[in-house]
This record gives C-alpha cells, structure tokens and sequence, in this order.
C-alpha cells in the first residue's frame, strides 16, 4: 500500500487530471503532472508540473524517481509513455489494457471475443477494403480506428462513395463502419477495479448527447433494473477480461427493440461518471486513487438521485455565466475547471443537481441549464445590436 504524503504522477492536463489530483490532494497525497501544455486545469492544482511531451524520456524518469505510482487521466496518452513508467514504478492503469481502448478495430474484436454484443461492423485498414462492405452497414458511421473523442474523427455515411471519400478525408487511416443504430437510449457504467482483482461498479448513467458531446447524464439511468444489472455486469466483464488495474467506463446503447450493445471503452475515469463526486460515497477520482495506492476500493453507493449537465464553451458567448442561477439551489454543485479560453464545444464545468427523485433533479437541472443558454445567447444578440456594450455589465469572455 502506498500511503498518504508520497508523490502520485499524473499523464495528462485536462479537467480530469485536475478532479484526479484534487481528490488525491485531500487524501494527503501530493501530485506532480505531466502535460505538454504550459498551464492547464490539472497543472493548476498539482503540487507540481512537469512541461513536456508525453514520451519525453528524461521528463518521464524525472517522475518515475519522484512518484511512487502513476496514472493517466488522457485516453490518448501514447501507451509507450505507459510501459516505459512500469519499468520504474507502479503504473495503472496498464499500456496493454489502454492500447485496446485506445484503437477502435481492437476494441470491437476484444468486446466481441469477450462475447459482448456491439453495432455491427467492418474494419477498413485499407481503401480496397471498402469493395467487401455489405450494403447492411449502409447508412453507417465512419469512425476513425484512433484519436477520435466527442464526436470529432467520425462522420455519417449513406452511400459507398460517401464511405470512400470520408475514408481519404480521414488520411486513409484505419476506420471502423458500423451501422447506424436506431437509438432508444444511451448508458454508460463506472467501473474500478483493484491490483487484488477486486471490482465494483457504480450505479448506471443515462446519457444525452448534443452534437456528439454529452450534455446531460441522469442517475440512476431510467431503465428497468435487469438491464441495469446487465449493463453493469457487462461493464465488470469488459474490466475482468482486460485484467483492468483502475477506473474505466463502458458506453452502451439500448436500441428501439430493447437490444442493449457495448459502444466504446474509456480507460480512465469519464464525463458521465462525474456526478459520483457529489452523489456517491466514493468518487471515481478517490476511487483511481485508491486503486493506483493499492488501497481497499470505496463504497459505490449513491446518496441520492443526481443530474449532471455539462457547461460548455457557448454559455461563455456574452462573458462569464451568472452562476448564481446554479448555486442559489441549495443542492446544486458547481464544478469550473479553470480553463482560460472558452470556445464553443470545450468543456468548461459541470453542475450537478441532486434532488429525491431523478425526475425532480432533472425538473430543476434543465431549467437552470436552459436560463444559463437563454442569457448567454440573449447577452450575444445586444452585443450584436450594440457593439461595444457590455451585456448586462457582466465581464468580457475570458
Ligand atoms: P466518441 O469517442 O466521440 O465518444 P462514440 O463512438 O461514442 O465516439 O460516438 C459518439 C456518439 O455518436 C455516441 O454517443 C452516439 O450518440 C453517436 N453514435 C456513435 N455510433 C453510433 C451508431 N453506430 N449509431 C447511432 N449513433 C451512434
Ligand atoms: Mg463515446
């Protein structure tokens, strides 16, 4: 066990390497983060930061000699920034469980070898591989085989010819094709697993997605609780089979005629699983700590029912968001990454809302999402008619 007031090294700058770091810091330990960006939200928070490329070699010794343990929070982390780590120190998760999630034409194979149903598809490593696509995949998503996230690397496709161009436009790297699916829902499930073999999962999130980003996710997901229980032993399997060391999330998709399909695999702790913070015992950020420090896992109960909406870079669009509308509701929980530049698209934040029902916490969710949107475009509009006026005398865009 690796016990508090040792140093913990952190692959990886974003918004979850900072709610990493933050619950690792509260548990005493201390972290040095490594991130090619000079500033960012984790960098902010940590103890210390470390500015270079991932496979920078004598960057990562320099935290290999000061840390105990390491993880990433960046699913693109190159895994041989991974493997090199392991050779000087703990390491969780693993190269070889990252490198599956992190190439979609693994991932399937995996998924499906571990028996679990996914969209129907075809790996296209080559253009000539297109001859042999069957007309059923067709309409279909093209989706990059690596570095896709948020909707980016993908696109729909109705025609042969269409998955032809899309492929060229994607530099004739390998893609996946999968069939467009009629979708009845969206779920994911937070899984941790330990150095031990020890595995738990938390309660499963219904998600909504706007313009391939997460929007809102809603807990517990509302579903029938066998399909819960599938989802989330589903989940446990994908993390067993990968002899998974850490947190990871499994997407699914529940289609119209009840079947329920893995999507993808997140190596790491993920946007749907953020309200754990503020609704579980233990969050998916103490929880990767835990692993990573070889310590016991932590309860997964929720207190309560729980509503995440994510603030993105358009509520920025007439300056800084009046988050009283957010905080004077006694159970909503704000959460502002410290980013400095607000581009429509980029995570910025997230609330949740907790509440005794799931319906009541989405009630109270949506409006104040729809008052922060209502503002941010109104506050756009006078900016438009009245140049030079600052809307409402709130600050300018950061
Ligand atoms: P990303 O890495 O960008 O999250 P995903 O594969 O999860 O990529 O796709 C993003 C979103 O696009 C999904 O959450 C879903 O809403 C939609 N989507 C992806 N694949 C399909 C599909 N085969 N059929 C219908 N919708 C899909
Ligand atoms: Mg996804």
């Amino acid at each position: 066990m690796i016990a508090p007031g040792a140093w913990l090294g952190l692959l990886g700058g974003g918004q979850l390497g900072r709610m990493f770091t933050m619950a690792a810091q509260s548990m005493g330990y201390k972290v040095v983060v490594l991130d090619p960006s000079s500033h960012g939200p984790a960098a902010s928070v940590a103890d210390d930061h470390i500015a270079a490329d991932y496979l920078d070699t004598a960057a990562l010794e320099a935290l290999a000699r000061r840390c105990a343990a390491a993880t990433t929070e960046f699913e693109n982390v190159p895994a041989g920034a991974l493997r090199f780590l392991a050779g000087h120190c703990v390491v969780s998760p693993s190269a070889d469980s990252v490198a599956v999630a992190q190439d979609r034409i693994a991932e399937k194979a995996f998924l499906v070898a571990a028996g679990i149903d996914v969209a129907p598809y075809r790996a296209l490593c080559r253009e000539q591989d297109i001859d042999q696509v069957p007309a059923s995949l067709l309409p279909g998503v093209l989706k990059r085989s690596r570095l896709g996230y948020d909707g980016k690397g993908q696109v729909r496709v109705r025609t042969l010819q269409e998955v032809r161009d899309a492929f060229v436009k994607f530099g004739g790297q390998p893609c996946v094709l999968e069939q467009l699916l009629p979708l009845e829902l969206e779920l994911s499930v937070m899984v941790a697993r330990g150095f031990d073999g020890s595995v738990v999962s938390w309660p499963v999130a219904e998600n909504q997605h706007a313009q391939g980003i997460l929007d809102v996710s809603i807990v517990p997901a509302r579903i029938p609780s066998a399909l819960a229980e599938r989802a989330r032993s589903a989940a446990v399997a994908v993390a067993s089979r990968l002899d998974y060391h850490g947190v990871l999330c499994l997407e699914l998709f529940v289609l119209r005629d009840g079947r329920l399909l893995a999507n993808e695999i997140a190596p790491r702790p993920h946007n749907s699983g953020h309200y754990t913070i503020d609704a579980c015992v233990t969050s998916q950020f103490e929880q990767q700590a835990r692993v990573l420090c070889g310590l016991p896992l932590g309860s997964t109960e929720l207190h309560c029912p729980a509503v995440m909406v994510n603030l993105l870079g358009q509520l920025w669009a007439s300056g800084e968001p009046r988050w009283e509308h957010v905080l004077r509701h006694r159970s909503a929980k704000l959460h502002l990454y410290g980013k400095a530049e607000a581009r429509p698209g980029r995570k910025m934040g997230h609330f949740t809302l907790l509440a005794a029902s799931t319906e009541a916490a989405l009630a109270v969710a949506l409006q104040v999402k729809s008052l922060l949107l209502s503002e941010a475009q109104a506050g756009r509009l006078e900016a438009r008619v009245h140049p030079g006026k600052q809307a409402r005398g709130r600050h300018s865009p950061r």
